[in-house]
């Protein structure tokens, strides 16, 4: 198990011997899209049993060699997070030094993963030196422009050789950074989402880990929502097939005319979303009433047509806050409000953007300023 000494350990640096260069980076940070180029350095931390986490180093990033019976090659034993460095705002409207947004918050949802996955737990201020070493190596890898940011990708693999069947002995804990863009291709107002007759978590299982098995299962259910000219699919419970669950990697919200909002409670099979918790925090702050609670597709379609649902947007750290338009299933199909983004939907995802770009006031302490 991790020991208080582990969140001591010190940090090798090996320098890229050949960092990409200037004229090639400016040309990725012009057109960056979401998760095709990568910064120049990564993060890797190992953990045996015994030793526990050794070996911390902020190098190349490169392929990383691992045996063909890795476990993680074979039962999935696989976690990760998602987070951004934003680029602050400076009084004269350029930007002015970079931060992370809850940070901890990311720390602390890995180790809820790691242990339902049977890993290792990170001392949580490793976790948050990691992600800070290479934000601060790959700076210049940070887009300027509207919604642009830098992803960072930390991950935990099992990297024993042994093909039985229980918890590997040993792992490798990684972060990579990826230049981002705005995250949906078709930068539409709202997105379109098929309702999916399968299932993506179920009670008891590990839908509220953040696992890339729960995303391998998530992809024909994505596909088929892609074949029928949707952007998203959204999850229905597993054992009632009633009750909206989210998307395949967002959480969702929906508004009502008299101003109060609903968000699905965390029952174990909702990712529990940092954005989710931070829009529920702006919401309450602003007065407006948000219940965590159950809500069917029955009374999604119902509350839509007569108009006591407003509007409905979907929330992640990726594409931030994001406005749900039309809704198909196979029973037929229902638009959500205008079509278009909405005046709550608008104001909560300006308010959060502002907080994580340092141009409003921070009263949460969710802002972490690295330079
Ligand atoms: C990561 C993720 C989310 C969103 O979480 P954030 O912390 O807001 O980025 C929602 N659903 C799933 C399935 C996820 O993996």
């Amino acid at each position: 198990m991790p020991t208080i000494a582990d969140s001591k350990l010190a940090f090798a640096t090996v320098p890229h011997p050949a960092p990409t260069s200037a004229s090639v980076r400016e040309a990725v940070l012009a057109a960056p899209g979401f998760g095709t180029s990568f910064s120049d350095h990564m993060i890797s931390i190992d953990w045996t049993e015994g030793q526990g986490w050794h070996n911390a180093t902020l190098g190349p990033r490169g392929p990383i060699a691992l045996d063909p019976a890795a476990a993680v090659l074979h039962y999935a034993q696989e976690i990760f997070e998602g987070l951004k460095a934003y680029a602050q705002a400076a009084p004269d409207g350029g930007t002015a030094g970079i931060a992370l947004f809850r940070p901890e918050a990311n720390a602390a949802r890995f180790n809820a993963s790691a242990r339902r996955l049977a890993m290792p737990e990170l001392p949580e201020a490793l976790f948050v030196e990691s992600v800070k070493r290479l934000v601060m190596a790959d700076r210049d890898w940070l887009p300027g422009g509207e919604g642009a940011s830098l992803y960072l990708r930390p991950f935990m693999i099992a990297t024993e050789a042994f093909l039985g069947v229980r918890p590997a002995k040993a792992y490798k804990f990684l972060v990579i950074a990826s230049p981002a863009g705005n995250y949906f291709k078709s930068g539409a107002p709202a997105v379109s989402i098929w309702v999916s007759p399968y299932t993506r978590a179920a009670p008891g299982g590990t839908g509220a880990a953040k696992c890339g098995g729960n995303y391998a299962a998530s992809l024909v259910p994505q596909g088929e929502a892609m074949a029928r000219g949707h952007d998203q699919v959204v999850f229905l419970d597993a054992a009632e097939h009633k009750w909206i669950e989210e998307l395949g990697g967002m959480n969702l919200f929906f508004v009502f005319a008299d101003g109060s909002m609903v968000t699905p409670a965390l029952t174990g099979t909702i990712l529990p979303g940092i954005t989710r918790d931070s829009l529920l925090t702006l919401a309450r702050d602003e007065g407006l009433t948000v219940r965590e609670e159950r809500y069917s597709i029955d009374q999604w379609r119902e509350d839509a047509a007569s108009g006591r649902l407003v509007e409905t947007f979907a929330c992640g750290t990726a594409a931030v806050v994001t406005p749900v338009g039309r809704v198909c299933s196979h029973d037929g199909e229902f638009t959500v409000g205008s079509g278009g983004p909405g005046q709550i939907t608008q104001r909560l995802k300006e308010r959060l953007v502002a907080i994580q770009r340092g141009a409003a006031p921070d009263p949460h302490g969710w802002v972490t300023r690295l330079a």
